[in-house]
């Protein structure tokens, strides 16, 4: 940070790209949103020169960048399952592992089914299954006003039809006749109360809400599980990402709340990155 002098006026996009202080990749991605540029055209117009305004904009994004905060968050998007989310200091960046958890609520969602996604952030879990599968009707929900607004605004930017709804986890859908939901799927906050992580890198940035339970780290998971027979058909399937070391305790939650073919599937580390599984019976 120190060693970082200004941007300035009359360089070439070569040398800027050159002379910028993040590893390439960053300094592609801060200069092309900068400049409205694709990486090609970085490269095609490397001749070009900066002027003084960019070049002062150029210095403030890097700063920025270089006092920690989220490269997501200072380009405002993230890329998940292949499609550009929205995402701003009210929610979650998207993280790559969490894809395994659409990939497996899609293969287990029955033509026409029905879906809900508990904490739903960004959307991003919820608009990728939507925008994968248009016959699932889907509904997120998110106590946070701030997050349901980038998510509205993710689904619409997708044509990913969402149903939203303003809930802490699922006091807001009430009382039901019956079950009517095929699969419940959620990333929720899990990260123990504490933990040196959420004083490291991204995390400092991220809303503590949709990090940490501010206890155990199983709280929310919890909640989740007990309430899902409730809503979950008989064979529905519930799936949640939890934490590196919370597998176990997580297949434990589930088995003695009655769900079958309890199970956990590792993410791209090799790290068992979701537990989930089948309500045999459906019960109140
Ligand atoms: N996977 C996130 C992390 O890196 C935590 C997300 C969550 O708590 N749901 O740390």
């Amino acid at each position: 940070m120190s060693d970082f002098t200004d941007i300035v006026p009359g360089i070439s996009l070569a040398a800027a790209l050159n002379n910028a202080p993040l590893d390439m990749l960053e300094n592609r991605i801060l200069i092309g949103h900068a400049l409205q540029l694709t990486r090609i055209q970085l490269i095609t117009q490397s001749e070009r020169l900066l002027t003084g305004e960019e070049a002062a904009q150029l210095t403030a994004l890097f700063r920025r960048r270089l006092q920690g905060e989220p490269i997501a968050y200072i380009v405002g998007e993230r890329e998940f399952f292949g499609l550009a989310m929205q995402v701003t200091p009210d929610v979650l960046i998207p993280r790559p592992d969490t894809e395994l958890l659409v990939e497996l609520a899609l293969e287990r969602l029955p033509q026409q089914g029905k879906a809900l996604d508990m904490g739903t952030g960004s959307g991003a879990i919820a608009v990728a299954i939507a925008h994968t599968r248009p016959d699932v009707s889907m509904t997120a929900l998110d106590v946070s006003e701030g997050a349901l607004k980038v998510a509205a605004g993710n689904a619409q930017r997708h044509g990913a039809k969402v149903a939203f709804l303003r809930s802490d986890w699922y006091a807001a859908l009430g009382d039901v006749a019956q079950p009517y939901l095929d699969l419940i799927v959620s990333n929720p906050p899990y990260i123990v109360a504490g933990d040196e992580h959420l004083s490291q890198g991204d995390l400092r940035f991220e809303p503590i809400g949709a990090l940490t339970d501010h206890a155990d780290g199983l709280s929310a998971l919890r909640i989740i599980a007990n309430g899902a027979p409730k809503y979950l058909k008989a064979g529905g399937w519930l799936l949640m990402e939890h934490g590196y070391d919370q597998s176990e305790a997580v297949r434990d939650v589930l088995a003695q709340r009655g769900f079958a073919k309890v199970q956990s599937w590792r993410d791209l580390a090799g790290i068992e990155r979701v537990s989930g599984g089948k309500l045999a019976v459906a019960s109140n």
